[in-house]
């Protein structure tokens, strides 16, 4: 059953007030008890009292004497009389004495006042003796009743005081126990529902965007788990729309960087990542001390292409210079267009005769695989120029200046040509 914390605790409070009701109204109900017990006490003492004072004034006085005044003795009989018909609640076996007592009073009174009518003056002493010691008797029959019925009630005292103390005492134990279980139980709710949400709030900041379920079902509780799940879940949408937000840009940004790089009509290194290409080469040579060769090539003739066949055909020109560059050279080697219809080919870890053979292999697959116009092989030659970094201060435009004028030399030459820079020293 789904109860909610006001519930709990409204139905603790009243737990905790019908318990101090008990409590106050068992308190009472106890010292009544204990209280009349004690009247018992002074009750029976009273009626002992009594009923002695009554045996004395027999004794004592002369009844038979005609100037007698019987007034007292009747005075203190009737107060006697009236005393136990205001007796307090007694126990059925105080009662049974109650009512000797009571029996005996009237048997004492009525022989009193026969004894007392004419003072019997025609009795003889003997039967005068006789009556007296009977009134007597009567008189301490009810002065022994009355302390037996003060005995009784004395011992009931002690009864009465142990048992309600023992009553007060176990009623309070309970009423502790029940109300420490009662809180016990209404703090383990708390503290349970409070550690659950802190655990949820707790995953939410390492990414685990999961849903709060309580073992303790309330109200109370159950609105803040409904929020927390609803943001949670808008949490983790938007946990995945920017991951997959982070995704998209990173894969722009591979392409933008590709394009950056990239010259759009050869699809080859452009200038710029050449250039880059051409400082991180330099820096590595100088790191491990290896050799580095630069080829730079210039197809021959390439504005009759334009001219002949069209700039589209001269564009296509260019591809397939490329592709078949591509082909020749190593994976470590770089290809990027340096501009119009020069290409530079940058060759780590390789000398002047590793490039004169690359650049030869370059001469020749363009032969052997020329590009076809029209159902015709379009022909065209290259002119290279190679030079090697030979002073470590040298600049990648240095040594691409060398290459440049040993492509010039390889034009002057006839084009056609491979030529390698003389030049040691940074031109
Ligand atoms: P040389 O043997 O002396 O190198 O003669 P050449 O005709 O090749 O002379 P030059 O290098 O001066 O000419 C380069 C020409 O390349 C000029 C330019 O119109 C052309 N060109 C440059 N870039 C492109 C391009 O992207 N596409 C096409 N189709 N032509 C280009
Ligand atoms: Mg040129
Ligand atoms: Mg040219």
């Amino acid at each position: 059953m789904k109860v909610s914390l006001s519930q709990r605790i409204y139905f603790f409070t009243v737990s905790c007030c019908i318990l101090f009701a008990v409590i106050v109204g068992s308190i009472i109900w106890s010292f009544q008890k204990v209280e009349l017990a004690f009247s018992r006490e002074h009750y029976t003492q009273k009626v002992a009292n009594h009923a002695n004072i009554l045996k004395q004034l027999v004794t004592s006085d002369n009844i038979y004497a005609s100037d007698y005044n019987a007034d007292n003795w009747l005075k203190l009989q009737s107060k006697l009389m009236n005393l136990l018909k205001s007796a307090p609640e007694l126990t059925p076996q105080q009662q049974i004495i109650q009512n000797s007592i009571n029996s005996q009073n009237q048997s004492a009174k009525q022989l009193f006042s026969k004894m007392n009518e004419n003072k019997l003056n025609d009795a003889s002493e003997s039967i005068k003796n006789h009556l007296k010691t009977r009134l007597m008797i009567q008189l301490e029959v009810i002065r022994a009743d009355s302390v037996q019925l003060s005995n009784m009630v004395q011992k009931d005292i002690y009864d009465v005081v142990q048992r309600q103390a023992l009553f007060i005492f176990i009623l309070l134990a309970v009423s502790i126990l029940i109300l420490l279980y009662g809180s016990s139980r209404l703090s383990k709710v708390f503290k349970v529902s409070l550690s659950e949400v802190k655990n949820a709030f707790e995953n939410n900041h390492s990414g685990n965007f999961q849903k709060i379920k309580l073992s303790n079902q309330s109200d109370e509780f159950d609105s803040i788990v409904t929020a927390f799940n609803l943001m949670n879940h808008k949490l983790s949408e938007t946990m995945v729309s920017l991951a997959m937000m982070k995704n998209i840009v990173e894969d722009r940004t591979r392409v933008l960087e590709q394009l950056s790089n990239t010259d759009p009509l050869t699809k080859v290194a452009n200038r710029r990542a050449l250039f880059e290409r051409g400082d991180l080469e330099l820096s590595r040579t100088d790191r491990i001390h290896n050799n580095l060769t630069l080829i730079l090539l210039d197809c021959d003739y390439f504005k009759n292409v334009n001219d002949v066949h069209g700039h589209q055909i001269g564009d296509e020109l260019l591809k397939h210079i490329c592709k078949i560059c591509n082909k020749e050279i190593r994976s470590i080697d770089f290809l990027g267009r340096y501009g119009g219809e020069e290409f530079i080919i940058i060759l780590p870890d390789c000398d002047v005769d590793g490039g004169i053979e690359i650049a030869k292999r370059i001469q020749n697959s363009l032969i052997k695989d020329c590009l076809i116009v029209e159902g015709k092989e379009l022909n065209v030659t290259l002119s290279m120029g190679i030079s090697m970094l030979i002073d470590k201060s040298e600049t990648f435009e240095q040594l691409i200046n060398k290459a440049d004028q040993a492509m010039y030399v390889a034009k002057e030459n006839g084009r056609n040509r491979i030529e390698v820079s003389t030049s040691v020293s940074p031109v």
